[in-house]
């Protein structure tokens, strides 16, 4: 009897023991993102001096060797380049306005679409159809639309609490709007900007074209134009609209992914990936999309180097080229790793801006899943709690196939489509608080699932 009740008193001590050391170890982590500003001085300077870096551009280039050596400033145990192929999209000259025999003339803010092709500099004068979604388009038929522009004015429902959620329900006018205007003979298109906020900057992002349609120009126009724009229709259906937008796609290039691993100590053939996309829009800092997502990963190395965290596991943090027009850089990525046999256990996006962190969604069911959100319990201190189902992102979601549990970071999502693909997501957006607080939430939850082998 004393016997067993001496193995018991020893299985819990060594039971407290365990859960006592990752606490610990969170708290140090915390206080170190907390306390240092590396993370927010890399975003600046990424914000700053590669402005625009949108895949195949010279500040792409620049990016890339400045993310290589945060890495290896960070201390990681190797930093390499992988090749990615890219397209190569060029904006030109863009200007828009409105002429109304009721309302007068109008300059119209507005971007050219990712990957949309231009107008010579002429540009196209024309009428304007409004409609708000693609079942409106069918019903005006090619008689109505034929050689109009199309405005698409759908904006995001403000009912929808989550943000990306909202985005979802809206964006299918931007990325397939312009091809299924095309279908009824439009001209050009004009999306209104994919945001809540209403203001004066117009938001771009990628469109693709169906291989079985005449490819036409595509903008977006900022809330407030769109607005006016809607507003003046009303009252002046006749209006017209001239349109230059002179982007041009080149042939593809060659780009890379950004690569720096702490390598395992138990299991140095077992990876997980935590990374965000490197790329942002040409007319953005890329701040919250997806600068922030980078230093991150980059401070997650620092960090269990500083404090001489060991992974069980070899952990990438991983820059991914190219997320915003094709998303090659994922796609690489994945391939690279089933063709040399990688194991690859788990991998984190942190691709959705860096507001004060909420938790992560995880790709998981039934027991396993129980486990992931058991998770939530560490981080009550920090006032992080929501661990849910519903985990992924773009870059990671190819890892998927060989097995990768899938992560998202989630932090709050009320004001990331104000900045989004924008002129606004500017480095001054960031808070360094909610940014370190991240940086800190995405280490821990690492250090948590190689350790405790979720
Ligand atoms: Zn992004």
């Amino acid at each position: 009897m004393r016997k067993i009740i001496a193995v018991l008193f020893l299985f819990q001590v060594s039971y407290v023991l365990i859960a006592q050391e990752p606490a610990k170890i969170l708290s140090s982590v915390f206080d170190e993102a907390l306390t240092d500003r590396t993370a927010y001085n890399n975003l600046e300077y990424l914000c700053k001096h590669t402005k625009g870096r949108i895949a195949g551009s010279a500040a792409a280039e620049k990016a890339i060797e400045y993310a290589r050596q945060a890495l290896i400033n960070a201390g990681a145990d190797t930093v390499w380049l992988q090749k990615v192929p890219v397209p190569h999209w060029v904006r030109g000259i863009e200007k828009c306005s409105v002429t109304s025999s009721l309302n007068g003339e109008k300059d119209l803010a507005i971007t050219a679409l990712g990957l949309s092709v231009g107008t010579d500099e002429h540009g196209i004068t024309s009428k304007v159809i409004e409609v708000h979604n693609f079942e409106e388009l069918k019903t005006l038929g090619l008689k109505s639309i034929h050689g109009k522009i199309v405005f698409f004015n759908r904006p995001l429902d403000n009912k929808i609490l989550n943000s990306f959620s909202a985005y979802g329900g809206a964006v299918n006018q931007r990325t397939v709007g312009p091809s299924e205007a095309s279908r009824y003979g439009a001209l050009a298109v004009i999306v209104r900007s994919m945001t809540q906020s209403l203001d004066n900057f117009p938001h771009t992002g990628v469109t693709r074209y169906a291989d079985s349609v005449n490819k036409i120009p595509a903008v977006a126009v900022s809330t407030l134009d769109a607005e006016l724009l809607s507003q003046w229709l009303k009252t002046d259906p006749s209006l017209t609209v001239h349109l230059v937008s002179t982007c041009r796609n080149y042939p593809d290039t060659l780009s890379y992914n950004v690569i720096g691993e702490v390598y395992g100590s138990l299991k140095p053939h077992e990876y997980i990936t935590v990374g965000g996309h490197l790329d942002a829009w040409d007319i953005a800092e890329g701040a919250v999309d997806d600068g922030g997502g980078c230093v991150q990963a980059i401070e997650m190395v620092r960090i269990y180097k500083k404090l001489g965290i060991k992974p069980k596991r070899t952990i990438r943090a991983v820059m991914f080229m190219n997320e915003e027009m094709t998303g090659t850089g994922g796609k690489t990525y994945a391939e690279e790793a089933k063709r040399k046999d990688e194991i690859h256990y788990a991998a984190l996006e942190s691709d959705r801006g860096v507001m004060s962190p909420r938790g992560f969604g995880f790709d998981a069911d039934g027991p396993k899943l129980e486990k992931l959100q058991a998770l939530a319990s560490w981080f009550s201190p920090y006032n992080i709690r929501d661990f849910d189902k519903g985990g992924g992102g773009s870059d990671i979601s190819p890892l998927k196939a060989l097995g990768a549990l899938q992560i998202s970071y989630m932090p709050d999502s009320q004001r990331y489509f104000w900045y989004h693909h924008s002129a606004n997501d500017t480095f001054e957006q960031v808070n360094i608080r909610e940014l370190q607080m991240g940086s800190a939430a995405i280490a821990s939850l690492i250090y948590l699932v190689d350790l405790l082998d979720l």
